[in-house]
């Protein structure tokens, strides 16, 4: 009999959960990845205590190693700690004109960051952006924003301009002058560019916290280096408590970096990453995206190639449960689109099916069809727009609940027919396999 039978049974069978040693051995590996990836002591200590925890005693099946399970359990819990799937948008749901505070230390890359959110807002969204740098020590710091805004207001039709310097103003003059002229002449959004030191001092974040008061921003910025390793604690630490910051831009993340400030900075402030900055340029300006950065975090090739190698493994599983419940007679639409998704990745339901003998017969009791597998995107459309109880339970599905599926699916009524009509002949087909019995259905096969 076929090897491959023979192994979908024993994965279903042994089972066995991770042991305190096989956790050990996994996360030395995973505590050195994440400092190397500059990923600050004290989040290195508590995000390996806490997976370490959650790890021992969890249960895997047989088919993949102490090893592999570790590693995914440790990249699904740090693109949780990385603010799960997914980006989180700038808030600038409040009564414009809007305003934003960017605040970091000397050339963490607050007034690029200014210039490409400007430029974004305008050229995307239509606003009109007004930038004020409060940067009253450094001149140069001034003009650099106002070149800055000036080539963003070239390349989006004016839309974005900067605040008229005026001499012998503090920071907090420049930001009340800066909100006044937004509300007379009509922006949308104001900008406000702060002055950074190259270390955290007091008096910096006295005048930050100042600005923060009188500004009342949506969104306060903190604007943080990739490349900063271990003091990227100290600083987060510093402006939220401070400050308090609604939200962190990550920029140099062109660099070699591998990201690990990102668990940082999202760890000490609890604060979203919300952008990354990928060049001087101005449209150099990325959404955050965990997953990714997850991923290069745990970048050793090692890690990485553990992580894909369970994922696989895991979707076999998920495989095998669809097909435990086909022996059992209980297979549903749930199941039908579960095994759409897997197939391209592991391998479509007729070959599941191939892998019971006897299966020949079954097929031809079919007329010898085959499953088309190019409506099956279309299929996972109907399913989806079906209520829970519509696909646990698909005889309910009359001609007004098809209008409504075909509808929230964008396809036809005689499209949800066919899907209805293919899973019935499917589940005439596991009926069969289950009056057979499973025995019965190996000994057919030849055994
Ligand atoms: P600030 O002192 O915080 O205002 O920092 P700046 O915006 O002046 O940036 C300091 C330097 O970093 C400048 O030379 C920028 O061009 C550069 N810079 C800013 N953001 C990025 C980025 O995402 N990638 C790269 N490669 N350089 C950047
Ligand atoms: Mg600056």
């Amino acid at each position: 009999l076929s090897g491959k039978l023979s192994g979908v049974f024993e994965g279903l069978s042994k089972r066995g959960a991770l042991s305190e040693a096989d956790v050990t051995e996994a996360m030395r590996e995973v505590r050195l990845a994440m400092l190397d990836a500059d990923v600050a002591l004290p989040v290195v200590r508590e995000f390996v205590s806490q997976v370490r925890e959650r790890a021992v005693g969890h249960e895997v099946l047989d088919s993949i190693s102490p090893g592999q399970a570790v590693a995914k359990i440790v990249n699904d819990a740090l693109i949780a700690a990385l603010g799960g799937a997914g980006a989180v948008p700038l808030n600038l749901e409040a009564v414009p004109p809007v305003p934003v505070l960017m605040v970091g230390l000397q050339g963490s890359g607050k007034t690029t960051t200014s210039g490409k959110i400007a430029l974004r807002l305008a050229t995307r969204e239509r606003k009109r952006v007004l930038l004020a740098s409060l940067d009253t020590q450094r001149p140069a710091a001034q003009l650099q924003l106002a070149q800055l805004a000036d080539q963003a207001g070239l390349r989006a039709q004016g839309l974005v301009v900067s605040l008229p310097i005026v001499a012998g103003q503090g920071p907090v003059e420049i930001a009340r002058r800066a909100l006044d002229v937004g509300r007379r002449e009509g922006y949308d959004v104001v900008i406000l560019d702060t002055a950074g030191r190259l270390s955290i001092d007091e008096a910096l974040m006295a005048e930050v916290a100042e600005v923060r008061k009188v500004a009342q921003p949506a969104e306060t910025l903190l604007v943080v280096d990739a490349m900063t390793g271990q003091d990227a604690v100290n600083t987060a630490k510093a402006f939220n408590e401070a400050v308090g910051i609604t939200g962190v831009v990550m920029s140099r993340m062109d660099g070699d970096a591998r990201g690990g400030a990102a668990l940082s900075m999202r760890a000490i402030t609890g604060a979203p990453i919300k952008l990354t900055g990928s060049g001087e340029k101005l449209d150099a300006l990325e959404e955050f995206h965990p997953e990714r950065v997850a991923g290069r975090i745990l970048g050793l090739g090692d890690i990485a190639g553990l992580v894909e190698r369970a994922s696989d493994t895991l979707d076999q599983e998920e495989s095998e449960r669809v097909a435990r419940k086909m022996m059992a007679g209980k297979f549903d639409l749930d199941d039908y689109a579960s095994q759409i998704r897997q197939i391209g990745k592991m391998g479509s339901i007729s070959s599941i099916l191939n892998m019971l003998p006897g299966m020949g017969k079954l097929t031809q009791a079919l007329g010898g069809k085959e499953l088309d597998t190019s409506i099956l995107t279309r299929h996972q459309a109907i399913i989806s727009s079906m209520t829970s109880k519509e696909r646990k339970t698909p005889d309910i599905i009359k001609a007004s609940r098809k209008k409504r599926i075909a509808a929230g699916s964008g396809t036809t009524v005689q499209d949800v027919n066919k899907l209805l009509k293919q899973f019935d002949d499917m589940s005439t087909m596991m009926k069969r396999i289950n009056k057979m019995g499973l025995k019965g259905l190996m000994r057919g096969g030849g055994m």
